[in-house]
C-alpha cells in the first residue's frame, strides 16, 4: 500500500469581507502566526511542529508508551494516533501503522537532507509531526514515525 495523499483541503483565493483584497483561503485549517506558536509551544514543541525539527532517538517521553489511550496534536489537539496502532519500531521514536482517522494528518513530499522522505503533519494545524517509511508491519505495511514532542497523549 503507497503512502497517499491525505490532501483534500478547499483551498483557493476568496475575497475577504469589506475588503477588495483576495486571500488565500483554506477550509477547516487551524493557522496562528508564528509569534503565537511560539508563546504557546514548548521549545522542543516548537522545534518539531513548527521548524520541522527532529527530537533525537530514544529521547521522547511517549516513544516507550503502552498505556492505553489517544495521542493527540501537541499544537492544536486533534487525534491523530491510538495506542492501539502504536508498536515497538526499535528506531526510538514513536511509531504507528495508521493514523487514528484518514484526515488526520496529510503527507508531502520531503526532499531534505539528501533523502527522498514522505513528511507527515496535522491537517489541521500544519505542524510537522515525522515522516511515513513503507518498511511497517501488516496489515498496511506503513511505520508513521513520529516525534514524542509532537503527540500530547490522553490516557483512556
Ligand atoms: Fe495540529
Amino acid at each position: 500500500m503507497q503512502p497517499v495523499d491525505r490532501d483534500s483541503r478547499t483551498r483557493g483565493l476568496r475575497r475577504q469581507p469589506g475588503s477588495t483584497r483576495y486571500a488565500f483561503f483554506m477550509a477547516d485549517k487551524l493557522e496562528k502566526s508564528d509569534a503565537e506558536w511560539r508563546a504557546e509551544l514548548t521549545p522542543e514543541q516548537y522545534s518539531v511542529l513548527r521548524r520541522h525539527g527532529t527530537e533525537p532517538a530514544f529521547s521522547g517521553e511517549l516513544n516507550a508508551n503502552k498505556d492505553p489511550g489517544m495521542y493527540r496534536c501537541a499544537g492544536c489537539g486533534t487525534e491523530l494516533f491510538r495506542s492501539d496502532e502504536k508498536f515497538d519500531s526499535g528506531t526510538g521514536w514513536p511509531s504507528f501503522w495508521q493514523p487514528a482517522d484518514d484526515g488526520a494528518v496529510r503527507t508531502e513530499d520531503d526532499r531534505s537532507l539528501l533523502m527522498r522522505r514522505t513528511e507527515v503533519l496535522c491537517a489541521t494545524c500544519d505542524g510537522h509531526l515525522g515522516h511515513v517509511f513503507e518498511d511497517g508491519p501488516n496489515p498496511t505495511g506503513l511505520r508513521y514515525c513520529i516525534n514524542s514532542a509532537a503527540l500530547d497523549f490522553k490516557s483512556k
